[in-house]
């Protein structure tokens, strides 16, 4: 199968939104009068983002999904994707699983693929994607004020605890087994939320990091610090059923595992109670796990109120 016919059968469909898509040397967009463009690249590289034998169908969806997060970190609507495929060989079974993985979360959130590139190398995904933002309206990692409530969305550590199960580190029972292997394979962009925090917080960031790591750079581009209290934070209950007593393992998790993809975003102390009623509409937990200080860097506390340390501070990819 040639490269033509491969992007042909795979990843080719009919233009809805963009003025021109696959097929020629650029794609051409037209945004919205007043907005707006959002663009963010992430890649994903098997051994590095995924083992090498990892589900197709799984992987086509994350490599959407975690681009996805940065547009509903940035309070943007997602419109539109390129994909850039370095594939070892043609494996058509792999592939036909690898773009309806793809497609399945594109249509859900109705992105349009508009070109990539397809060549021969070490299996790597990379997606751009697209997204449309009303002028000066993007949330932002520099935005937060010392008083700022800072707030997590959904749970905490699910995806970093999938990931020592697939390591060997731990074991799991088949249900939170099911549930954290979904959170680090399935991940829901919080695409919602986001556009709902515009005009609301004064930053935001996706937790692909973790929670400290991530919750840094809001601090740094902010010039603030953080009071972040442990015993707040929405940790998923698997922790406390399933790997009782692991304290250093649950801290990690929660605090410097990456792949939540859930936002840490800071609100005013006054709009509180909008941020209450947006969980309610959106069924989406959101928790005020601590506030914004002036100075610099994150204290972390217990609920007695001794500072914890963590070791390790998130995934870093030259440390
Ligand atoms: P060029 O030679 O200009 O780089 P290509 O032959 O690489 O063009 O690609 C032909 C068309 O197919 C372009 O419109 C490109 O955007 C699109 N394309 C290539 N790979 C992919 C892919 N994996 N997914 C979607 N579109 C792709
Ligand atoms: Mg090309």
């Amino acid at each position: 199968m040639s490269e033509f016919d491969l992007i042909q059968r795979y990843f080719t469909r009919p233009a809805s939104s963009a003025i021109l898509g696959v097929g020629d040397d650029a794609a051409l967009l037209r945004v919205g009068e007043g907005m707006e463009l959002a663009v963010s690249t992430d890649m994903l590289v098997s051994g590095t983002h995924f083992f090498p034998e990892a589900d197709p169908f799984l992987l086509g969806y994350k490599t959407l999904a975690v681009n996805l997060s940065d547009m509903a970190a940035m309070g943007a609507t997602p419109r539109w994707a390129t994909l850039a495929l370095a594939l070892p060989d043609v494996n058509e079974t792999w592939l036909q699983k690898f773009s309806t993985g793809f497609f399945a979360l594109a249509d859900e959130y109705r992105v349009e693929l508009i070109g990539g590139d397809t060549t021969r190398g070490p299996l790597n995904l990379c997606v751009t994607i697209m997204g449309e933002v009303p002028r000066d309206q993007a949330l932002r990692r520099n935005g937060a004020q010392a008083g700022d409530d800072i707030w997590v969305s959904g749970e905490l550590g699910e995806a970093a605890l999938g990931l020592a199960y697939l390591q060997s580190e731990i074991e799991l029972a088949e249900e939170p087994r099911i549930s954290c292997l979904a959170a680090l394979h399935q991940p829901r962009p919080r695409v919602a939320l986001g556009l709902a925090l515009r005009g609301i917080a004064h930053s935001a960031i996706d937790i692909s990091d973790g929670l400290l790591a991530d919750l840094g750079h809001i601090l740094e581009c902010s010039h603030v610090a953080a009071e972040v209290r442990y015993d707040r934070l929405p940790i998923s209950p698997i922790f406390e059923c399933c790997v009782e007593n692991r304290i250093e393992l649950t801290q990690r998790c929660v605090l410097s595992g990456g792949d939540d993809y859930e936002l840490c975003f800071t609100v005013p102390v006054a709009r509180r109670a909008e941020v209450e009623t947006l969980a309610i509409r959106l069924h989406l937990p959101l928790t005020r796990i601590g506030k914004i200080v002036s100075g610099s860097g994150c204290k972390v506390r217990a609920g007695n109120g001794s500072v914890i340390t963590i070791e390790k501070g998130g995934y870093e990819h030259f440390a």
